[in-house]
Formats: structure tokens, sequence, C-alpha cells
């Protein structure tokens, strides 16, 4: 489960302050496709451990994709790289570095 740091002001009812960290948020695993074409940005999409529905995503560099993330749904996730394609080729992360 996640944790969760929250703060409520105590002279509200209605409104508070959530903190939520950075580590404990439900991990996801994304295929991610390259840009290419007239498209400059990369593309994700990934299921979802919220809502467990499919969300799409966008990300203007590569680099920014892994890691926490709003969903399509408004939570909060971690985000994993599982497949990069790149041209309609898929490749496995793991040979990228290679
Ligand atoms: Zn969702």
């Amino acid at each position: 489960m996640a944790r969760h740091l929250t703060l409520t002001r105590p002279r509200s009812r209605d409104s508070g302050v959530q903190l939520t960290l950075d580590y404990g948020q439900p991990r996801a695993t994304a295929s991610v496709y390259a840009p290419t074409g007239r498209r400059r940005l990369w593309w994700l999409s990934y299921r979802c451990p919220h809502c467990h529905g499919t969300h799409l995503g966008r990300s203007r560099r590569f680099g920014d994709i892994e890691g926490t993330r709003r969903s399509g749904c408004g939570r909060m996730i971690w985000l994993d790289i599982a497949t990069v394609d790149t041209k309609g080729d898929t490749q496995i992360r793991g040979r990228l570095g290679a």
C-alpha cells in the first residue's frame, strides 16, 4: 500500500493539505513509443494499478518517463518502462544500453 503523510489544517474542515511521499506508490509498467514522423513527443501506455484501466501519456524527454507520475485517473503512481518501441521496432529495455 502507498504510504501517505497527511497534514490537515485545524481551522477548516473542508480543506486539507496532503503530502505524498515518493516511495511506496503503486508501480505500473509502461510501453513507450519513440517520437516518429511529425510526432515530437514520447508516447506511453500503461495499466493503472488504481483503476485497472489503460492510460495514455506523453513526455517530451525519454528521461522524464520513469518515476513518479500522476496517472490518467488522477492518482499518483511510480512508472517503470517495460518496452520501448522505436519506429515500430520493439526492444526490451535491458537491451537498450547494449
Ligand atoms: Zn487509473
